[in-house]
């Protein structure tokens, strides 16, 4: 089989510790993909790229169409917008796909049986980047919802369930606040359902929405929702599950894609080599899925679970009663390629 090409950026922060982990257990693991390596984030601004990425990489990512990312710091209150955003509104990634699991009883939780996944609109919403500064003490930013937008992304999630045998999807949103911006999102949710009676349909408001996925999780099938809500919830949802440690996603667009891990750069541990590369090691799973190498995802994931259930963790999901060995980033790398 010939090898895929693919763009990969080590990111900041722990970026490059768990994407070195990532790439060795690809390779061990007999994924056929060759990485083209772009720098993209602070580095790069710093250097006079006021985007933050060059030329050259978005070049890589046209041709390549495939994209495996490590986190980016993101600057707070100020400097570049926010990378992300920008690379998945250049793509035009407009779904972010999100799958939450739980590993007990091999890692911590109290929720045994979570198996969701947040399908989350990834364009418009908060994050479009429409902000103004009105007066000296006023600023403003603006909510931005379509209804080719939204029913891009609630069609999209209908037919996730469909295709992966999921039973119910959960809409999420606040109209009871926000009438028209929400209130467009939710109505396109119940227009769009009833083209799928197979599939229960319930909505809520996020403020009990997220209540109850902190509490019971284990309710949930596939959850949907707008940009904002969608980036918080699946958080929790991850957390819940174990570790933000664990989470991957895939950022998925017409003919383009890109994975990553739910969790950021994490400034606080970065240099320790103590990260867990879970998190992008699943959305590298799922990216391999997505290039026609299923194969090679299923003995990675297999691996994977393996070294967890042999109690072999990171310090985030280290925990006495269930755990053999805490391990480093790399360690970890090498006791998942020893599994393969
Ligand atoms: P974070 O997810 O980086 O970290 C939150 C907490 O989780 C920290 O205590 C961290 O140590 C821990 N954590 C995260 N990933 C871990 C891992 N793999 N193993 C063990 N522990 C882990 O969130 P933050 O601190 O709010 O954000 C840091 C930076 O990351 C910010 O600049 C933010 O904008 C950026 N960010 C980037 C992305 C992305 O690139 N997709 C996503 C979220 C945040």
């Amino acid at each position: 089989m010939s090898k895929t090409p693919i763009t990969v950026a080590y990111g900041d922060g722990i970026g490059p510790e768990i994407m070195e982990a990532v790439l060795r257990i690809l390779e061990a693991g007999g994924a056929q993909v060759a990485p083209e390596v772009i720098e993209i984030g602070e580095s790069v601004y710093l250097r006079g790229a006021s985007s933050g990425i060059e030329e050259s990489a978005w070049e890589s990512l046209r041709r390549t169409r495939v994209f495996l990312k490590a986190p980016i710091t993101t600057p707070q209150g100020g400097g570049y917008k926010s990378l992300n955003v920008t690379v998945r509104k250049t793509l035009g990634l407009y779904a972010n796909v999100r799958p939450v699991q739980s590993y007990e009883p091999f890692v911590t939780t109290k929720h045994k049986s979570i198996d969701l996944v947040i399908v989350r609109e990834n364009e418009e919403d908060l994050y479009a980047g429409i902000e103004h500064q009105q007066t000296d003490e006023v600023v403003q930013c603006l909510k931005l919802i379509s209804r080719p937008g939204t029913e891009r992304i609630v069609r999209y999630a209908f037919e996730f369930a469909r295709r992966n045998g999921r039973r119910k999807v959960t809409c999420i949103t606040k109209d009871n606040i926000m009438k028209l911006t929400d209130g467009l999102f939710h109505r396109v949710f119940d227009e769009i359902g009833q083209e799928y009676p197979e599939l229960q349909k319930e909505h809520m408001i996020v403020d009990i929405g997220a209540a109850r996925l902190a509490e019971m999780p284990e309710r949930f099938d596939v959850i949907l929702a707008p940009n904002l809500y969608g980036d918080i919830l699946s958080d929790i949802a991850a957390e819940v599950a174990g570790s933000v440690g664990l989470a991957g996603s895939a950022n998925v667009g017409d003919g383009v894609a890109m994975f990553e891990a739910v969790h950021g750069s994490a400034p606080d541990i970065a240099g320790k080599g103590v990260a867990n590369p879970s998190g992008l090691l699943q959305g590298a799973v799922l990216m391999l899925v997505h290039i026609g190498q299923p194969e090679a995802a299923a003995r990675i994931k297999n691996a994977w679970l393996k070294t967890l259930e042999d109690g072999i963790h990171t310090p985030d999901i280290y925990d006495e009663r269930v755990s053999e060995r805490k391990v480093g980033t790399q360690e970890f790398a090498q006791a998942v390629i020893e599994r393969l």
